[in-house]
Protein backbone atom coordinates (compact mmCIF):
# COMPACT_ATOMS: atom_id res chain seq x y z
CA UNK A 1 0.00 0.00 0.00
CA UNK A 2 0.72 3.60 -0.90
CA UNK A 3 0.19 6.35 1.16
CA UNK A 4 2.08 9.75 -0.19
CA UNK A 5 5.20 8.63 -0.36
CA UNK A 6 7.04 11.19 2.21
CA UNK A 7 4.48 9.45 4.49
CA UNK A 8 5.35 5.90 4.02
CA UNK A 9 9.21 7.00 4.70
CA UNK A 10 8.09 8.79 7.62
CA UNK A 11 5.95 6.04 9.23
CA UNK A 12 8.47 3.52 8.69
CA UNK A 13 11.60 5.89 10.08
CA UNK A 14 9.17 6.01 13.30
CA UNK A 15 8.60 2.38 13.60
CA UNK A 16 12.35 1.87 13.25
CA UNK A 17 13.38 4.13 15.91
CA UNK A 18 10.38 2.87 18.59
CA UNK A 19 11.86 -0.72 17.61
CA UNK A 20 15.24 0.08 17.96
CA UNK A 21 15.78 2.42 20.57
CA UNK A 22 13.67 1.41 23.27
CA UNK A 23 13.49 -1.12 25.89
CA UNK A 24 10.56 -3.81 26.20
CA UNK A 25 10.29 -7.48 24.57
CA UNK A 26 11.38 -7.53 21.06
CA UNK A 27 9.99 -11.14 19.62
CA UNK A 28 10.06 -12.73 23.06
CA UNK A 29 13.21 -11.72 24.37
CA UNK A 30 13.62 -8.57 26.98
CA UNK A 31 15.58 -6.26 25.40
CA UNK A 32 16.84 -2.80 27.54
CA UNK A 33 18.71 0.18 26.30
CA UNK A 34 22.45 -0.15 27.20
CA UNK A 35 23.34 2.28 30.43
CA UNK A 36 26.62 3.52 28.89
CA UNK A 37 26.39 7.05 27.56
CA UNK A 38 28.68 5.64 24.10
CA UNK A 39 27.32 2.61 23.99
CA UNK A 40 24.10 4.50 23.79
CA UNK A 41 25.53 7.15 21.37
CA UNK A 42 26.22 4.31 19.50
CA UNK A 43 23.09 2.67 18.99
CA UNK A 44 21.27 5.89 18.55
CA UNK A 45 24.13 6.47 15.52
CA UNK A 46 23.86 3.34 14.26
CA UNK A 47 19.88 3.16 13.86
CA UNK A 48 20.05 6.81 12.53
CA UNK A 49 22.17 5.81 10.09
CA UNK A 50 20.41 2.85 9.01
CA UNK A 51 16.82 4.78 8.70
CA UNK A 52 18.52 7.76 6.73
CA UNK A 53 21.54 6.02 5.55
CA UNK A 54 24.21 8.78 6.61
CA UNK A 55 27.07 7.69 7.99
CA UNK A 56 27.22 10.91 9.64
CA UNK A 57 28.24 10.23 13.93
CA UNK A 58 25.85 11.75 16.23
CA UNK A 59 26.94 14.13 19.14
CA UNK A 60 26.29 12.65 22.99
CA UNK A 61 23.42 15.23 23.30
CA UNK A 62 21.78 14.36 19.82
CA UNK A 63 22.21 10.66 20.71
CA UNK A 64 19.52 11.15 23.65
CA UNK A 65 17.68 13.37 22.05
CA UNK A 66 17.10 10.65 19.40
CA UNK A 67 16.91 8.20 21.82
CA UNK A 68 13.83 10.26 23.52
CA UNK A 69 11.89 10.88 20.41
CA UNK A 70 11.43 6.91 20.43
CA UNK A 71 10.44 7.32 23.42
CA UNK A 72 7.56 9.74 22.54
CA UNK A 73 7.23 8.01 19.57
CA UNK A 74 6.27 4.69 21.42
CA UNK A 75 3.77 6.46 22.88
CA UNK A 76 1.76 7.09 19.62
CA UNK A 77 1.99 3.25 19.09
CA UNK A 78 0.43 2.78 22.38
CA UNK A 79 -2.14 5.01 22.42
CA UNK A 80 -3.49 3.84 18.53
CA UNK A 81 -3.17 -0.01 19.99
CA UNK A 82 -5.21 1.03 22.88
CA UNK A 83 -7.74 2.60 20.54
CA UNK A 84 -7.27 6.26 21.95
CA UNK A 85 -8.20 8.15 19.33
CA UNK A 86 -8.24 11.14 21.00
CA UNK A 87 -5.05 10.90 23.01
CA UNK A 88 -3.00 9.54 19.95
CA UNK A 89 -4.23 13.01 18.30
CA UNK A 90 -3.31 15.51 21.18
CA UNK A 91 0.02 13.09 21.07
CA UNK A 92 0.69 13.60 17.74
CA UNK A 93 -0.35 17.35 17.70
CA UNK A 94 1.97 18.23 20.65
CA UNK A 95 5.36 16.20 18.48
CA UNK A 96 4.21 18.68 15.49
CA UNK A 97 4.76 21.72 18.16
CA UNK A 98 7.61 20.21 19.94
CA UNK A 99 10.16 19.58 16.88
CA UNK A 100 8.64 22.27 15.16
CA UNK A 101 7.33 20.89 11.92
CA UNK A 102 6.64 23.00 8.90
CA UNK A 103 6.52 22.09 5.38
CA UNK A 104 8.86 23.87 3.00
CA UNK A 105 9.81 22.75 -0.34
CA UNK A 106 13.68 22.67 -0.52
CA UNK A 107 16.53 22.08 -2.76
CA UNK A 108 20.25 21.13 -2.38
CA UNK A 109 22.78 19.19 -3.51
CA UNK A 110 21.52 19.20 -6.83
CA UNK A 111 18.39 17.78 -6.24
CA UNK A 112 15.30 19.42 -7.51
CA UNK A 113 12.55 20.91 -5.41
CA UNK A 114 11.09 17.84 -2.30
CA UNK A 115 9.42 18.55 0.82
CA UNK A 116 11.34 19.09 4.18
CA UNK A 117 9.25 19.16 7.15
CA UNK A 118 11.36 20.99 9.39
CA UNK A 119 12.00 24.17 9.99
CA UNK A 120 14.94 25.41 7.78
CA UNK A 121 16.13 27.57 10.16
CA UNK A 122 19.65 27.11 10.31
CA UNK A 123 19.53 26.44 14.29
CA UNK A 124 16.97 23.42 13.21
CA UNK A 125 18.90 20.13 14.86
CA UNK A 126 18.96 16.91 13.02
CA UNK A 127 16.52 15.35 16.04
CA UNK A 128 14.29 17.97 15.63
CA UNK A 129 14.48 17.75 11.61
CA UNK A 130 13.61 13.64 12.18
CA UNK A 131 10.86 14.58 14.94
CA UNK A 132 9.65 16.82 12.30
CA UNK A 133 9.52 14.28 9.22
CA UNK A 134 7.61 11.61 12.27
CA UNK A 135 5.24 13.73 13.26
CA UNK A 136 3.84 15.07 9.96
CA UNK A 137 4.27 11.24 8.57
CA UNK A 138 2.82 10.04 11.48
CA UNK A 139 -0.43 12.82 11.36
CA UNK A 140 -0.89 12.69 7.39
CA UNK A 141 -1.26 8.67 8.07
CA UNK A 142 -3.47 9.37 10.90
CA UNK A 143 -5.28 12.02 9.21
CA UNK A 144 -6.27 10.16 6.31
CA UNK A 145 -8.18 7.61 7.85
CA UNK A 146 -5.25 4.97 7.92
CA UNK A 147 -4.50 4.56 11.64
CA UNK A 148 -5.28 0.97 11.88
CA UNK A 149 -2.47 0.83 9.59
CA UNK A 150 -0.22 1.58 12.39
CA UNK A 151 0.12 -1.68 14.56
CA UNK A 152 1.80 -3.23 17.64
CA UNK A 153 2.56 -6.56 17.81
CA UNK A 154 0.08 -8.99 19.31
CA UNK A 155 2.21 -11.92 19.71
CA UNK A 156 2.81 -12.06 23.87
CA UNK A 157 5.98 -10.77 25.12
CA UNK A 158 6.65 -8.65 21.82
CA UNK A 159 6.43 -4.85 22.08
CA UNK A 160 7.47 -4.25 18.52
CA UNK A 161 5.54 -2.18 16.23
CA UNK A 162 5.17 -2.26 12.32
CA UNK A 163 3.57 -0.42 9.21
CA UNK A 164 0.95 -2.64 8.12
CA UNK A 165 1.59 -2.21 4.01
CA UNK A 166 -0.87 -5.32 3.35
CA UNK A 167 -3.64 -5.15 1.32
CA UNK A 168 -6.08 -5.84 3.19
CA UNK A 169 -4.87 -4.49 6.66
CA UNK A 170 -4.91 -7.44 8.35
CA UNK A 171 -1.72 -7.83 10.00
CA UNK A 172 -1.23 -8.46 13.44
CA UNK A 173 2.42 -9.51 14.15
CA UNK A 174 5.77 -7.60 13.95
CA UNK A 175 6.92 -10.61 11.92
CA UNK A 176 6.16 -14.48 10.96
CA UNK A 177 8.58 -15.11 13.83
CA UNK A 178 6.01 -13.77 16.24
CA UNK A 179 3.02 -14.77 13.80
CA UNK A 180 4.48 -18.39 14.48
CA UNK A 181 5.37 -17.76 18.30
CA UNK A 182 1.86 -17.08 18.94
CA UNK A 183 0.20 -20.21 17.42
CA UNK A 184 2.74 -22.42 19.43
CA UNK A 185 1.27 -20.54 22.24
CA UNK A 186 -2.26 -21.34 21.10
CA UNK A 187 -1.68 -24.41 20.60
CA UNK A 188 -0.12 -25.19 23.61
CA UNK A 189 -3.08 -23.53 25.87
CA UNK A 190 -5.21 -25.86 23.91
CA UNK A 191 -3.51 -29.07 24.58
CA UNK A 192 -1.78 -28.61 27.67
CA UNK A 193 -0.45 -32.42 27.83
CA UNK A 194 1.58 -31.44 24.47
CA UNK A 195 1.42 -33.29 20.87
CA UNK A 196 3.82 -30.70 18.98
CA UNK A 197 3.71 -33.22 16.14
CA UNK A 198 0.52 -31.83 14.87
CA UNK A 199 2.02 -28.41 14.49
CA UNK A 200 3.86 -29.24 11.75
CA UNK A 201 2.03 -27.63 8.85
CA UNK A 202 3.12 -25.33 6.08
CA UNK A 203 4.33 -21.98 7.14
CA UNK A 204 2.05 -19.39 6.97
CA UNK A 205 3.06 -16.65 4.97
CA UNK A 206 2.44 -13.08 6.41
CA UNK A 207 0.76 -10.95 3.71
CA UNK A 208 2.50 -7.94 2.15
ZN1 LIG B 1 16.35 17.59 1.22
ZN1 LIG C 1 6.51 -9.46 17.52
Amino acid sequence: MNFDSYADLGVAAAAELVNHLTGGWAQGALRRLPQSGSQRARLAAATEAAIWGRGSVLGGAEAEELIHLAERLRLVFASLSAGDADGTAQLVNSLLRDYRAAPQLATHDGEPWHLHFHSQDREAGRVEARGATCAVALATVIGSGWASRLGSCAAERCDLVFVDTSRNGSRRFCSLRCLNRDKVARFRSRHPEGGAAELHQPAPTLPH
